[in-house]
């Protein structure tokens, strides 16, 4: 599938829409979910346009791919629920089956509460 310029995260990159920003830096913007799940529901996406995960391992560099993961334990430790507090869970939907809706990569972080079973 082609990168979609103008799915709603592009426009949050692109600052056209606004987002309650949690952290940024070089490789990754994340800011809370418009449609919380969970007490802390936050959403990390990468700064280059990647569909989705697949895409992502594909296309993007090694060092893109190495900034977008490490910048997790910095926005969990920012967050208080890394695992030196009560933890959290990370969740990539990638596809129909995946149950995708925004065609930019994203990872979602669920804390702040027990988050139940693994899958509904
Ligand atoms: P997906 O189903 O693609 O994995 O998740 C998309 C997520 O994006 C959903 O949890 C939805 O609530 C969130 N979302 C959709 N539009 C917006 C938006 O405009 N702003 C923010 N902050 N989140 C959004």
């Amino acid at each position: 599938m082609a990168y979609d310029k103008n799915n709603i995260f592009a426009k949050i990159l692109r600052g056209e829409i606004p987002c309650k920003k949690v952290y940024e830096n070089d490789f990754v913007l994340a800011f809370h979910d418009i449609n919380p799940q969970k007490k802390i529901h936050v959403l990390v996406i990468p700064k280059g346009e990647y569909v989705d995960l697949d895409d992502f391992n594909e296309k993007a560099t090694d060092k893109e791919i190495v900034g977008f993961n490490k910048a997790i334990l910095e926005i969990v430790t920012k967050l208080k629920i890394s695992n030196k507090s009560n933890g959290y869970r990370v969740l990539s939907n990638i596809g129909s089956d995946g149950g995708q809706e925004v065609p930019h990569l994203h990872y979602h972080i669920f804390g702040g509460e027990k988050i139940g079973k693994m899958v509904n």
